[in-house]
């Protein structure tokens, strides 16, 4: 495999960015190898600066839910183009986008645009505290949702995988308000609601934790934090930035029959631009500003390039629910392969899997929650993920991230995928 070009690049990056990166699990640090430089994708492949292609299942992270470049999304794009990049006024997309939203999640009643999944979050949390006067939030162990400083407490994804496990910079007082409880334990969240009972202004679950791995929520558990908020009067905040519009159309809410008072939207509805959500019921968002008193405010929000990639991405979703199955089918094949060269090579792989989302854990543990998410080795992911990319397969660069399957993945690029995978 030539890298040179990626190498070259790497080195000049380092020189005026950051290790080299705009985003940190770019940069290969957690698999021990330097990154590759991609220039361009189309469908499930991409291709990096020294002309190696692979079968992508990074998607972006998630965006690419299509695959990468698809032509109904390029064209719609280019010529909201002509028509100018940003008028800072309000136009028809955001009114059609913000209706699509609405209309696939009915818990959903009124929705903000912003630009990324970070400020979906710390909007929707400033909004829940605005609305019941309270200060409090509960967040778990090993969910990630974005880098406001607030939440940098005990996240997932790249926050895992650094040497400091939490972020410098963030004064102590700003995540005094942060409360830690355990995915998938109940009785972590009732302490913590007894403990400061009328303080508590709202629970952030991923309802599928998706950046420690992935890892599923136990049968009921999404339901009973849907019954203790309500109990303590808290809200309870959903953030679907990976799962929204993934799990199936309606998301992972519709997919368990458990409804949010808000939820945080971002990755696949801007369609591969920066375009972000947060919303929940009427009177909730109507605390927003220039209704209510919670202030938020975007010169870019609601870009009309971006809610052009997102409307074209949500249309062909929604005419299109065979999608869903035929990636949850791929997605599951991918799964077996995994468990089968666990059973073949090392006898302790755990591999978790719902709708497109997959990842596999080198464990012989069950992984059910962020204990047993870190008890992989991650040696052997590094191992392994370095196998695949040498023979084509771009995967993760960390073990706490989740393989995505796209509706561009063909049969032919499943097979192979799995030859590669069983080795
Ligand atoms: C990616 C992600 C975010 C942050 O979104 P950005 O657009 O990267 O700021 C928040 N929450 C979850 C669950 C995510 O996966």
């Amino acid at each position: 495999m030539n890298i040179k070009e990626s190498e070259e690049l790497f080195n000049l990056s380092q020189q005026v960015i950051p290790g080299g990166v705009n985003s940190p699990v770019r940069a290969f640090r957690a698999v021990g190898r330097n990154p590759l430089f991609i220039k361009r994708a189309q469908g499930s492949h991409i291709t990096d600066e020294d002309d190696n292609t692979y079968i992508d299942y990074v998607g972006s992270w998630g965006p690419a839910i299509l695959g990468h470049a698809h032509p109904q999304v390029i064209e719609s794009v280019q010529r909201a183009c002509r028509d100018g990049l940003t008028f800072g006024a309000p136009t028809r997309k955001e009114y059609l986008l913000a209706e699509m939203i609405c209309e696939a999640m009915p818990s959903i009643e009124k929705v903000r645009l912003v630009n990324s999944g970070t400020e979906a979050v710390m909007s929707a949390i400033r909004t829940a505290r605005g609305y019941t006067g309270r200060e409090y939030i509960i967040k778990f162990k090993g969910n990630y949702h974005g880098h406001s400083d607030g939440l940098l407490v005990k996240a997932g994804s790249g926050a895992l995988t650094t040497t400091v496990p939490d972020s410098g910079g963030v004064p102590a007082d700003y995540s005094r308000n942060t409360l830690i409880a355990l995915y998938n334990d109940r009785e972590s969240v009732h302490a913590l609601m007894e403990q400061y009972k009328d303080k508590v202004a709202a629970v952030i679950v991923e309802p599928v934790a998706a950046n420690m791995g992935v890892v599923l929520p136990e049968e009921g558990f999404l339901k009973f934090l849907r019954d203790i908020t309500q109990e303590y009067g808290s809200l309870l905040i959903f953030d679907e930035v990976i799962t929204g519009f993934r799990l199936g159309y309606g998301g992972a809410q519709e997919w368990y029959g458990v409804f949010p008072d808000m939820t945080t939207l971002g990755k696949i509805i801007g369609g591969g631009m920066p375009l972000a959500a947060y919303g929940g019921r009427k009177e909730i968002m109507d605390q927003v500003s220039p209704v209510g008193p919670v202030y938020q405010a975007g010169t870019l929000s609601g870009n009309p390039v971006a809610t052009t990639a997102g409307i074209e991405t949500l249309k062909l979703l929604k005419a299109h629910p065979e999608y869903y199955t035929q990636m949850e089918q791929h997605a599951a094949r991918l799964a077996e392969a995994f468990r089968k060269f666990g059973r073949r090579k090392h006898e302790k792989i755990y591999v978790n899997q719902i709708a497109s989302l997959l990842c596999a854990f080198y464990t012989d543990r069950e992984v059910v929650d962020y204990d047993t998410a870190v008890s992989s080795d991650v040696k052997e992911y590094a191992e392994h993920f370095g196998y695949l990319l040498e023979h084509g397969i771009y995967t993760a660069p960390a073990q706490f991230e989740a393989m995505f399957v796209s509706v561009a993945h063909t049969e032919e690029d499943i097979q192979k995928t799995c030859n590669i995978i069983l080795g």
